[in-house]
């Protein structure tokens, strides 16, 4: 058997998206075109280039790697110099990304942020407020967003499905769930963001698991168990036993959960709406899109970034002054090899996302948010935008799919198994919104898929309150991104812009 074959039947028998029975009725249910995107697709494009020609050398004082939120803050940050943004992709966004069908633009990553309570750093709010993406409202003390229209109304917000029933809320209500509220509520107002606030008396709740914390206190039963595991992977893609106890006491005890006070911002691009703001005000030329770096070294004054130019199959090289790495660290190892060390500990969960673009009218169930308990392990549920707006042509719905960190050598073979995939997956939806899948099928105009191999960083117990920046070893190369000891939150990607900005000032 060839390793083709291989890893296509041993991702059949281990994806769980894939190991489905097929229907032979489903067989032929496919009638649209499937927009497959990879960011694991890099590899190729680096071996190739070593016969790319080389363009001449260019100065520039700050050289930016990555246009996800933390490498568009920090260009933001510095925008008054001469910087160049370099993003691999034909987009910015990263993690925070979008697509696009029949002129209107929809999420197909993070999409939601909540109003920020007093107490939340005021440095990155700051940011919003000269963004003006919030404005602060002194009768209900908390920084409002001003985009009011990007709301999601109260009785939108979300639903929850396990196969039979729906629900209103996942925690299973009775005793467990009355204790661990009694547990969460002290802790109201002392995990805010960004994290590297948190008071120094809190911070050994990063040593702990979320679940050992728990336990130390009251009885889970399965399943309750199941229902905290299902909000943290949301969030941070790990299990209450892999992510730390700041993840989980930050979710329940400082967004809004037990108080309701808290406000959903999620517009129809998701957080591709800030990735948007803050490019928009960069200076023309700031971004080079499709430009990959592919080697940064230390010469005597500052850098010297050979990157690889996509589109016209070059290699351009920089001598930058300055550098900010907000690419993801992984790929250190070939960048830079002697800063591989720095990050060695992270660990990256990887997601697929899949926007199903669809007939407005397809059912009258218009939940945002909507959580789904099933077999399939990985898969989450789907974002709907007929919660997000009214009045759009096209329907999107977004499904979201978080593997096993192990499971990511499998997902090379997604794009061969794509038609499976969606399958499968309109299996899944079609069963939620209690139709047939063939009538569900049937309503579907477009499909895109989106695989991030190192979407976001575990935030396992130890992993917060350790910027890399403190101890980094060329005083002139800073790093910023989530995956630099913080949580995978959109406000802290902006906030290690800023204070990539605060390193380089000092540096
Ligand atoms: C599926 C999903 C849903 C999420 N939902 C939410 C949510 O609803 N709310 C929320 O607050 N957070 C959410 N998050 C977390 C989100 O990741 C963060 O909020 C934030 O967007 C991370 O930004 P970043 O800049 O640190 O990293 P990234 O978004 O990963 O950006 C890194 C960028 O660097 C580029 N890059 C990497 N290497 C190179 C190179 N060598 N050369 C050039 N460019 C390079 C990448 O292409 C990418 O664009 C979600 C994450 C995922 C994966």
């Amino acid at each position: 058997m060839n390793r083709r074959n291989f890893i296509k039947l041993s991702s059949l028998a281990l994806l769980p998206i894939l190991s489905c029975q097929k229907s032979e009725k489903s067989d032929n249910i496919l009638d649209f075109d499937i927009s497959f995107h990879s960011d694991m697709a890099v590899g190729h494009l680096v071996f190739e280039s070593h016969n790319f020609p080389k363009g001449k050398t260019e100065n520039v004082d700050y050289l930016i790697v990555g246009a996800g939120i933390a490498g568009l803050s920090i260009a933001w940050n510095l925008r008054e110099n001469n910087i160049l943004l370099c993003e691999l992709s034909d987009r910015i966004g990263g993690s925070s990304g979008s697509e696009n069908f029949e002129g209107e633009v929809f999420g197909q990553g993070a999409h939601y942020d909540l109003t920020y309570p007093k107490y939340f750093g005021e440095e990155a709010i700051e940011l919003l407020e000269n963004l003006g993406v919030v404005k602060f409202n002194s009768l209900i003390d908390k920084w409002d967003f001003v985009d009011k229209k990007y709301l999601i109304s109260p009785h939108r917000e979300s639903q929850c499905f396990n196969g039979i029933d729906y629900y209103d809320e996942l925690l299973p209500e009775g005793k467990t769930m009355d204790e661990f509220f009694e547990l969460m509520k002290p802790f109201i107002g002392n995990f805010m963001l960004p994290t590297r606030l948190i008071p120094a008396d809190y911070q050994h709740f990063n040593q702990i698991s979320f679940y050992d914390f728990l336990k130390s206190s009251i009885d889970l039963s399965p399943e309750f168990k199941a229902a905290i595991d299902y909000h943290m992977r949301d969030d941070f893609g790990g299990t209450s036993e892999d992510v730390s106890a700041i993840a989980g006491l930050y979710y329940y005890a400082n967004r809004g959960y037990l108080t309701s006070e808290t406000e959903i911002f999620s517009p129809p691009e998701g957080n591709y709406y800030f990735a948007h703001k803050l490019a928009t005000q960069l200076p023309e030329n700031t971004i080079r899109l499709n430009h990959l770096v592919k080697k940064i070294r230390p010469v005597l004054k500052g850098f010297e970034v050979e990157v690889i130019d996509i589109k016209s199959k070059t290699i351009k090289t920089f001598q930058a002054n300055k550098v900010v790495y907000a690419g993801q660290k992984h790929a250190l190892q070939h960048i830079m090899p002697s800063q591989k060390k720095l990050f060695a500990t992270n660990q990256y969960v990887p997601w697929l996302v899949i926007n199903f673009v669809v007939e407005s009218d397809l059912n009258e169930n218009k939940f945002w948010q909507n959580e789904i308990l099933s077999d399939h392990s990985s898969f989450l549920g789907f974002v709907d935008s007929a919660a997000q707006m009214e009045k759009t042509k096209n329907r999107v719905l977004t499904a979201y799919y978080c593997f096993r960190m192990e499971d990511r050598k499998y997902l090379a073979a997604l794009e061969e198994n794509k038609e499976d995939v969606v399958k499968n997956t309109i299996g899944i939806m079609a069963g939620y919104f209690k139709i047939p899948s063939e009538e569900f099928a049937g309503k579907i105009k477009k499909v895109f898929m989106k695989v991030m191999g190192h979407a976001m960083p575990l935030a396992s117990p130890g992993y917060l309150f350790n910027d890399r920046n403190l101890y980094r070893p060329h005083s002139k190369m800073v790093y910023a991104g989530v995956d630099n000891g913080r949580l995978p939150l959109f406000m802290e990607a902006l906030d290690s812009g800023l204070m990539a900005k605060k390193y380089l000032k000092e540096g």
